[in-house]
């Protein structure tokens, strides 16, 4: 019978077939199932396959083939029978089932996987973080539990799992202190995440969250350093998608008292949330109190997920007891609140021609008039300077006799409209920088020993229109597949060697190249975009030329695609560069790059924000004055890179543990797995080249204890009484297993892929 073998698809990423024709380097592959149709396809698209029915693995190194099509083919088994977790070796691969599975991470099973070796139980979150535990324990050194994964793939729950199981396990017996680590969580998703078009709760920020241990391995404190927040979102939330949840919680929860003293009304009424999304709130606090009710009742069926849009009432009630735990009194929670209200009625600013300014500057629209007063007031600063500072812009002369004079350019609306944007973006942005340091104050550890670190960032991103937001993410994920690299290959080698195992050193495809177009010193795409924004004119078109002029021969940068049609080479608008990351080429469109790398406010906004009268706001402001003041530019492309140096040196100090987090589909709902979509995933995170590289190495490992304790039953009194590893011995001897297949290591038997299953089948027959 012609051997079954896995053959490309489109939309299922693999189908079983028969090879019915074998062509000079391609074949012709017939489906089993006859709704796909025949192929012919390169030997490259097709892998062998091993298919027993209904038999899934723990850990995918287990199975007779490794390749991408049986990893897609077991994690897709598995996740059809609620088995949403996987390993590849130490890797946890996780896949969001967008239900509550029973159960699943219950405080009876929390105490079941404590002080578990991994594989002893199933996978698990709570594995990987009890491993954690133990290796800084026995290692003596701080571990890093590394969550990556797409937008909605479940990064974020994981990484909420992973807390609760150490802080559950570990509490310090004295004081709240685990309690105060996980209510950072709720305050860091009220400011930080917001409903988008793939995640109604996405993370608009990156996070490590360090949770510190005494000597004792107790915990002792926490600390959480973010990255990147997502600011374009505070002016102007996209289509169906929301700004932060906080706007709308304090719409929908505080109470009545609060949102008059505030002008808040519905999200409707305000520039900054008004998108298609605002059609849910049109209702009443009241009837959504009522569904609110409903969906209570709804909820307590199995499986339920939180709704979003109809939990900002209890949520903001949720927030403000975890702020208020977190050590915020009243009138610091008051002035939180004010200063998120403030946001919004800036935002309601707005600017009509000035006829009476022959320079064709702007004025603040006389109907707009009651918004100025209002986010004056609460911001504390005086109005008709917040006017004056909004409309015109204060600069020095350059000019001849004039030159160090102080002169008012009036702006246009663009531009005032810009300047309105970029103050309720530094406001906001320094509000999430003080709530996290305020948690940071409520979590202080004297003693730390050693700490765990969970980092959950957004994976690799390429949508339709890619800017700056996506390159530094994917800059970063570079960074993190350069270290995923290094680490899982100089473990399995070292594992190798210390085992006295005589294999090959194995290459892989380092990605230094491609981190170097973006981050050398002088000529690298950060750099010259610095460099761009400190010109007295900077544009967008220099700065992409002179991308393509420095990097051009570099392989990994390119033109994009469109620009290659044209015979002359000059830009469009929605024009950029192209960098071909270890994921996939991404073109990026470097219209907004400059504004969106530039921290600084101009002058004469700082100037008034810094002279408030609210204690809050003068905080907020209060860092940036020495450096600040009269800086035009302040770079975030800068920052970013330094906060990653920094990650990478306590990742690169630390042991490190991956969670890999797969989302089966687009559209959010439970029990349907979409191949292509997952394989992509499974690609972009690694997983398919450790799994090839597994299938060159010793995938499957155990100890001769173990084998002695799983097989002695089989075999004659005789052999029992040997040691585990003469015990070992003597079995592979008279199975007169093939030598190549297996290697004997110091602890343990080491298999080929495939081989333990085959080992374990011919023991258990005889
Ligand atoms: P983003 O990058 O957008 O922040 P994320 O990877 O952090 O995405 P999550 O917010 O963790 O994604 O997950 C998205 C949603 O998927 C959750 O709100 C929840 O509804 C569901 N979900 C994720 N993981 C699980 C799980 N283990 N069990 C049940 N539901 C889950
Ligand atoms: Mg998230």
């Amino acid at each position: 019978m012609e051997e079954t073998v896995w053959a490309r698809d489109h939309t299922e990423g693999f189908v079983l077939g028969k090879i019915t024709e074998l062509l000079d380097d391609e074949a012709e592959v017939t489906p089993l199932e006859s709704r796909y149709p025949k192929r012919i396809l390169p030997f490259s698209d097709i892998f062998r396959a091993y298919v027993e029915k209904d038999k899934d693995y723990d850990d995918n190194c287990e199975m007779m083939f490794l390749n991408e099509a049986s990893l897609l083919h077991n994690i897709r088994n598995r996740y059809y029978k609620n088995k949403i977790y996987s390993y590849v070796a130490n890797i946890l691969i996780a896949v969001n089932p967008y239900k509550e599975i029973l159960s699943l991470y219950s405080p009876e099973t929390i105490k079941s996987y404590r002080g578990k070796s991994l594989g002893e139980k199933p996978p698990h979150v709570f594995a990987i973080a009890d491993k954690a535990h133990r290796d800084m324990r026995v290692l003596k050194q701080s571990q890093s539990i590394i969550v990556s994964g797409e937008s909605g793939a479940g990064k974020t729950e994981s990484t909420k799992h992973l807390l609760k199981f150490l802080c559950d396990s570990w509490g310090a017996d004295s004081g709240p202190i685990e309690q105060k680590i996980l209510d950072a969580n709720p305050v860091l998703e009220a400011f930080g995440n917001a409903k988008t078009t793939r995640n109604n709760n996405s993370s608009r920020f990156g996070k490590f969250i360090e949770v510190h241990f005494d000597k004792n391995f107790k915990v002792a404190g926490g600390h959480i350093s973010h990255y990147l927040l997502e600011k374009s979102r505070i002016c102007s939330p996209q289509g169906d998608e929301r700004s932060y949840h906080i706007f709308y919680m304090m719409m929908a929860g505080a109470p009545e008292g609060l949102r008059q003293q505030l002008g808040l009304t519905k999200p409707d009424d305000y520039n900054y949330l008004k998108s298609a999304c605002t059609r849910y709130f049109t209702t009443s606090a009241s009837e959504k109190k009522l569904s609110t009710v409903q969906k209570s009742a709804d909820q307590s069926k199995q499986g339920q997920l939180r709704d979003i849009l109809l939990d900002d009432i209890e949520d903001f009630l949720a927030l403000d007891q975890a702020l208020s735990r977190l050590g915020m009194s009243d009138g610091e929670r008051l002035q939180i609140y004010v200063t998120v209200a403030a946001v919004l009625h800036l935002g309601n600013i707005e600017f009509e021609d000035n006829p009476e300014d022959t320079r064709g500057g702007c004025r603040v629209a006389t109907s707009k008039e009651r918004s100025l007063l209002m986010a004056a007031k609460l911001l504390e600063i005086d109005p008709s300077e917040l006017r004056q500072a909004l409309v015109a812009r204060v600069m020095q002369s350059s000019r001849g006799g004039l030159k160090g004079t102080v002169i008012m350019v009036p702006l246009k609306i663009y531009e005032a409209n810009n300047a309105r944007d970029a103050l309720a973006k530094a406001i906001y942005s320094n509000l999430f920088d003080y709530i996290v340091n305020r948690i940071n104050q409520s979590i202080p550890f004297q003693t730390s020993s050693y700490y765990i670190g969970v980092l959950d960032i957004a994976g690799f991103e390429f949508f339709t229109v890619n800017s700056f937001e996506q390159f530094c993410i994917n800059y970063c994920n570079e960074k993190l597949q350069q270290f995923f690299n290094e680490r899982i290959l100089k473990y399995e080698q070292e594992l190798y060697k210390r085992e006295g195992l005589n294999v090959p050193e194995i290459t892989f495809v380092d990605n230094q190249d491609c981190i170097d177009v973006i981050e050398t010193k002088n000529k690298g795409i950060l750099t010259l975009l610095d460099e761009e924004s400190k010109l007295p004119k900077p544009s967008y078109t220099h700065f992409t030329e002179e991308v393509h002029k420095t990097w051009s021969k570099e392989y990994r940068l390119g033109l994009p695609r469109s620009s290659k049609l044209k015979a002359h080479r000059s830009l469009r608008d929605d024009e950029g560069f192209l960098v071909r990351h270890f994921a996939g080429a991404v073109c990026y469109q470097t219209k907004h790059f400059i504004d969106k790398n530039n921290d600084a406010l101009h002058a004469s906004l700082e100037g008034i924000i810094q002279d408030s009268k609210n204690k809050l706001i003068q905080t907020l402001f209060s860092t940036s004055v020495a450096q600040k003041g009269k800086l035009t530019f302040i770079s975030v492309g800068n920052k970013f890179k330094t906060q990653l140096a920094e990650l990478m040196e306590k990742l690169r100090s630390n042991g490190t543990n991956f969670i890999r987090c797969v989302k089966p589909n687009n559209k959010m709902i439970d029990q349907q797995f979409d191949g292509s979509l997952s394989l992509m995933q499974l690609k972009c995170s690694g997983m398919t080249t450790v799994l090839e590289l597994m299938e060159h190495g010793f995938p499957s490992r155990t100890p001769f204890a173990d084998l002695h304790a799983m097989y002695k039953d089989y075999l004659p009194n005789e052999l029992k009484v040997l040691s585990p590893k003469t015990f070992c011995e003597a079995m592979f001897h008279s199975l007169k297993l093939q030598d190549k297949d297996f290697k004997f290591g110091v602890t343990r038997v080491f298999f080929r892929p495939g081989k333990f299953a085959e080992f374990d089948k011919i023991m258990r027959s005889d």
